[in-house]
């Protein structure tokens, strides 16, 4: 689970990681009494904000309103603002990158840190590679002092101390926690010491049972922020649903990125062409296959859905109880096919067939039925 940068700080606050202070501001909020300068940014999950115009700052030149004003009425690539961060300006000196995250192929956690943080590290992780470095951590040891200190150096950190208990607190969160990321970007080397300038925390769905309170609080706290009409709007972007929209007339849903890409080739091998491709990914349930389904069939166009699934972790009793959720609200009735194998199978296609929902064994079957349904043959 993508955490909000506010949400992120809140934890590093926690930890003792020094960050700005400051408030969240929502749409319906009504603001007084703001002291200039301060930087308003946008909360949302997506990356590249500042780029995006979805952080500004504040200098009392114009009113604060104005410019929430003009934030609040921001998509950043798809995702509606609907709260804004007020933090106290800092000047910043320097910009420095730090995150931990996992070398799966080493399975250690490894830190990252290079000297030109800021909004442009994906770029310089391309063209400036020497100036990033990849510290392993034995996860039976952790971090060790000598570590710190070469970091510091290769980062030209003078202030070790400081620098050592944000890099301790950070794995902290990210043992504690479970995360699959923890990144400060930049971390900022201002006249009042280092600072979280920014947050991105990564949780891992797959240990969400280990932390089920925290979990509950961010998706009520994320749930309060979106909105309604989000779930059906096309272009807004989920945790776990990657949607693509495409110009042809299938809507394509897997539970799988692997399979999804063969349906599409399928699709096409038919003759077929494909209206949007959705992937489920991870760990899934009716909620997210109702959600999926919605999307789909918000495309014009639409002649047939094919839902693709191989169930390890997903239970298709689950899948088989979103798709007869969405077979009960549509209207003007577009056949469904339904690919289904894995986990609870058997109770899956049984509730398929009681709905008389075309269910099939063969992925191959299944993509020619829905192709041959869209040609209308
Ligand atoms: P991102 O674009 O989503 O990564 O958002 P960030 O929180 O990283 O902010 C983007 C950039 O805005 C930073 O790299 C800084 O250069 C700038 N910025 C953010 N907050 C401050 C601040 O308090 N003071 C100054 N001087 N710049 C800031
Ligand atoms: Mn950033």
């Amino acid at each position: 689970m993508k955490l909000y940068e506010f949400q992120g700080k809140e934890i590093f606050k926690k930890y003792g990681i020094p960050i700005q202070s400051g408030f969240l501001i929502r749409k319906s909020d009504e603001v007084k009494n703001l002291t200039p300068p301060l930087v308003l940014k946008s909360q949302v999950l997506v990356g590249g904000r500042g780029k995006a115009g979805g952080i500004k700052i504040w200098d009392g030149k114009t009113t604060a309103s104005q410019i929430l004003g003009e934030l609040f009425s921001l998509k950043i690539k798809g995702e509606k603002v609907r709260a804004v961060l007020a933090l106290e300006k800092v000047d910043i000196l320097r910009e420095i990158y730090i995150s931990i995250t996992f070398n799966r192929g080493k399975s250690t956690p490894v830190i990252i840190v290079g000297t030109s943080g800021g909004m442009d590290i994906e770029k310089s992780a391309q063209s400036d590679k020497d100036n990033i470095y990849f510290i392993e951590i034995d996860p039976f040891i952790g971090i060790l002092d000598y570590q710190i200190r070469s970091i510091a150096k290769k980062v030209q950190v003078k202030d070790v101390t400081g620098f050592r208990k944000i890099i301790k607190s950070m794995y902290q969160i990210f043992k504690d926690y479970d995360a699959s990321l923890i990144e400060i970007n930049p971390l900022a080397v201002t006249p009042l010491g280092l600072i979280a300038i920014d947050s991105k925390v990564d949780l891992d769905d797959h240990a969400s049972f280990r932390h089920q309170v925290l979990f509950q609080k961010l998706e009520e706290e994320k749930k309060s922020l979106k909105g309604k009409e989000d779930s059906i709007d096309p272009e807004s972007t989920d945790d776990t649903i990657t949607f693509v929209p495409l110009s042809g007339d299938i809507g394509v849903i897997s539970d799988g990125a692997g399979t999804g890409l063969l349906t599409l080739d399928l699709i096409s091998d038919f003759g077929g062409r494909v209206a949007s491709f959705c992937e489920l990914g991870g760990i899934t349930n009716s909620e997210i296959m109702l959600k999926a389904l919605r999307l789909v069939k918000n495309q014009s166009s639409l002649k047939s859905i094919l839902v693709v699934l191989i169930g390890g972790f997903n239970r298709m009793d689950d899948m088989a109880e979103g798709i007869i959720q969405f077979k009960n609200e549509l209207k003007d009735d577009i056949p469904i096919f339904i690919r289904m194998c894995g986990t609870k199978e058997d109770v899956g296609k049984q509730l398929m067939k009681d709905e008389n929902i075309p269910v099939y064994n063969s992925l191959i079957d299944a993509a020619e039925a829905a192709v041959k349904e869209a040609r209308g043959n």
